[in-house]
């Protein structure tokens, strides 16, 4: 089989991978040796429609897999074409869309050709090339498959930018059901491993010469939607691992159904892509905006509300919080009011020092006043003509517009239902009066 045919096969069966953004490291050539750079934010990423990332060259070492996972088109037992590159096949192909400027980088993963530690030998050899004989000092983000020894998976990381372990599912439950030759052992036991590397490699960076393991971090995937948890339970796990693991990111994959399976959602079943991005939000509020899971759902609201993004949703279900006076509230209150961003709160924290602001200084300083005027007050008063109740906070929210713009967007990865409901039922349903 020639490079470019492996080439089809190995990149179309690596798509599913959601895990693939590049962030903060800086990590290029020195003078006159070798080529790429991966500083930060010096990997251009785009995305296609569904949300994937197609900027780096994203392929598997091989699609030969002795596993089973019911979901993945890889698995053991799925009558589908198989390819293995070699080392010098993938390095080369790497440096050559490298030189013609089709990539920035490589994200690298692969099904497990015979054990996890062959597999992982095969990715080391590859990245040694890379490294070693084309100098290659471009992004590479190395997936550790679960169940290798670990002076492998300190040799990988030691080549790469970024590792990651995917947690594959939102409980141990699915994956003995889903996956059933990885256990929660086997995935979170690397994760350590490499959680412990960062660290001493952190240590370790006052010395000039010392090695840099994936200074980028380590970063995981669930498949969201396959397996029946809620929402509550999947942002819950990502705080743990964020916490326990310190992950740079936890990546959401809408299911897609490409198997078929009594286990599974049925073929016809749209990828749930609005729950996806619902779950992008939460996580963004986590990590970014301070909020604990707790704050955003419980066993009692488990899942996201489709119609108000995270933020909005907890802020009119927490009429006790506001309104909040921007002249005085702290910086971490100022964050959780809709319509207020990381930016447009520092800059008030800032400019609040010169002087009292008013409802027309927030919108100079970047504040969207159509969100945030229902929850602050300039200097004790709140927005000229103001009517303040739930619902009437609701059906602003809720424009048209932006109904509309889900309903473009998404349709496809949800109940049609949902966006047929008149908005005042809507507003109904979300206020507890129907
Ligand atoms: S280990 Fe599971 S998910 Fe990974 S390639 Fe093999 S069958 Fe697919």
């Amino acid at each position: 089989m020639d490079i470019f045919e492996k080439l089809k096969i190995l990149s179309a069966a690596a798509k599913y991978d959601a895990a693939c953004t590049s962030s903060g490291v800086n990590r290029k050539a020195p003078k006159g040796e070798g080529i790429g750079k991966a500083e930060s934010c010096g990997i251009c990423h785009s995305f296609t429609a569904d949300g994937r990332c197609i900027s780096l060259l994203k392929v598997l070492m091989s699609n030969s897999c002795v596993y089973n996972c019911a979901y993945c088109t890889n698995r053991i037992t799925n009558d589908t074409p198989r390819a293995t590159f070699t080392p010098k096949e993938l390095a080369e192909l790497t440096i050559n869309f490298y030189k013609r400027n089709y990539i920035e980088g490589l994200f690298l993963s692969s099904g497990v050709v015979g054990s996890p530690n062959n597999t992982t030998e095969l990715m080391i050899a590859s990245l040694r090339i890379l490294r070693e004989e084309y100098k290659f000092y471009g992004y590479i983000h190395a997936k550790a498959i679960p169940g290798t020894d670990k002076e492998l998976l300190n040799e990988l990381g030691l080549l790469c930018d970024r590792m990651s372990v995917n947690i594959e599912l939102p409980s141990a439950a699915s994956l003995t059901s889903l996956a059933p030759d990885k256990s929660k052992e086997s995935i979170l036991v690397p994760m350590q491993f490499i959680k412990d590397k960062l660290s001493e490699s952190r240590q370790l960076a006052v010395y000039k010469k010392a090695p840099s393991f994936a200074p980028a971090g380590q970063s995981t995937q669930m498949i969201v939607g396959a397996s029946p948890e809620t929402d509550y339970s999947i942002i819950k796990l990502s705080e743990g691992l964020y916490n326990k693991y310190q992950l740079k990111r936890v990546f959401y994959s809408a299911y897609v159904p490409i198997v078929e399976s009594s286990s599974l959602p049925s073929l016809d079943t749209k990828p749930p892509l609005l729950r996806e991005n619902r779950l992008y939000q939460a996580d963004w509020l986590m990590r970014v905006y301070g909020f604990k899971s707790g704050e955003i759902l419980d066993e009692k609201n488990p899942m996201l509300n489709p119609y108000l993004d995270p933020k909005c949703n907890w802020a009119v279900n927490n009429p006790q919080v506001f309104p909040i006076d921007v002249n005085k509230a702290d910086y971490e209150v100022l964050l959780r009011v809709p319509g207020i961003g990381i930016m447009s709160a520092r800059k008030i924290v800032s400019a609040r020092r010169l002087g009292k602001l008013s409802f027309v200084d927030l919108k100079k300083l970047g504040v969207v006043l159509k969100r945030a005027q229902y929850f602050i007050l300039c200097s004790g008063k709140s927005f000229e003509g103001l009517r303040i109740n739930q619902s009437q906070i609701l059906n602003s929210l809720l424009s048209r517009a932006a109904l509309e713009r889900f309903q473009s967007h998404y349709k496809s990865g949800v109940q049609s239902s949902m966006f047929e409901t008149p908005k005042e039922e809507v507003i109904k349903s979300l206020t507890g009066q129907l």
